[in-house]
């Protein structure tokens, strides 16, 4: 192995284990335990995390309480989020992306696009930098979600399902 990729791997797992998107995982282990849909969110500016949120459309029957939008919400009133950037757990539905974009918000990581592939060609052409970590936590939890709860995350991306 040469020595780039050594670094290339260690700024990785760096990004992983990046405060916002530790409380992003944990927000959405939260809602897991809460019999809720586990996906999660923080803003950072820098490695200060703001604001995290989960899923609350099971806790408070809000379809529109994504984490992202809670996260958001929690943030509150801003002058601007060009300063900062969205961790979230899972890739960003349309709703979650037409939010990102109308807050500026410059950068998203994300854990995971591989359950559900979100609108992350509609945020990078409009200029959001997308980074995806591939995070086998945030894979792992969504998949056996969706093959235990396939009802409730159908209604949470707004899809039909025969049941
Ligand atoms: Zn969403």
């Amino acid at each position: 192995m040469t020595e780039p990729d050594l670094e290339e791997r260690n700024a990785e797992s760096l990004l992983t284990f990046h405060p916002a998107f530790e409380a992003a995982f944990q927000a959405a282990r939260k809602s897991l335990r809460e019999g809720g849909i586990p996906t999660g969110a923080a803003l950072a500016r820098g490695d200060v995390v703001i604001a995290s949120g989960h899923n609350e459309l099971v806790q408070h029957g809000d379809p529109i309480a994504h984490g992202d939008m809670v996260a958001l919400r929690t943030f509150g009133r801003q002058r601007t989020h060009r300063d900062m950037a969205l961790y979230t757990t899972l890739a960003p539905c349309a709703m979650c992306s037409g939010a990102i974009i109308q807050f500026k918000i410059p950068k998203i990581v994300v854990g995971e696009a591989e359950t559900f592939p979100g609108e992350l060609d509609l945020l990078r052409s409009r200029g959001v930098e997308v980074v995806v970590l591939d995070d086998p936590r945030c894979i792992q939890m969504m998949r056996a979600f969706q093959r235990e709860h396939a009802g409730l995350w159908a209604e949470n991306i707004a899809e039909d399902i025969d049941e």
